[in-house]
């Protein structure tokens, strides 16, 4: 009976300290998760950011320019989306597009 109760405390407590760590770990993610930049943001407006390279009209615009290969992206290339040195605490599109695009060396 001792034995049973002091292994279900040991079993108890691997939980807790499992739960604890998902915990620590969901709330972690949550704080990396940066909001999106809208295209209606002032600054988005200025630099005709669009989430879509695709949807862009502005005449430095080059095909094949996206926010995923611009020197200014922080993303990963294979990120959907990612931070940006043009709007700090927020993320944009990897398709994305704005007038500081910078091309990646
Ligand atoms: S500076 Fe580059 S990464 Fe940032 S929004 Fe403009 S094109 Fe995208």
């Amino acid at each position: 009976m001792h034995r049973t109760m002091e292994m279900d405390r040991r079993i108890f407590v691997m939980k807790l300290v499992s739960a604890a760590t998902m915990l620590g770990a969901s709330s972690l993610a949550l704080a990396e998760a940066k909001p999106m930049v809208a295209e209606a943001d002032p600054q988005a407006v200025n630099l005709n950011y669009k989430t879509d390279a695709a949807a862009v009209k502005h005449a430095k615009f080059k095909s094949g320019q996206v926010c995923g290969n611009c020197a200014l992206f922080q993303g990963k290339a294979t990120d959907a989306a990612g931070g940006c040195g043009i709007f700090p605490g927020k993320q944009v599109a990897a398709k994305g597009w704005c007038a500081a695009y910078a091309k990646k060396a």
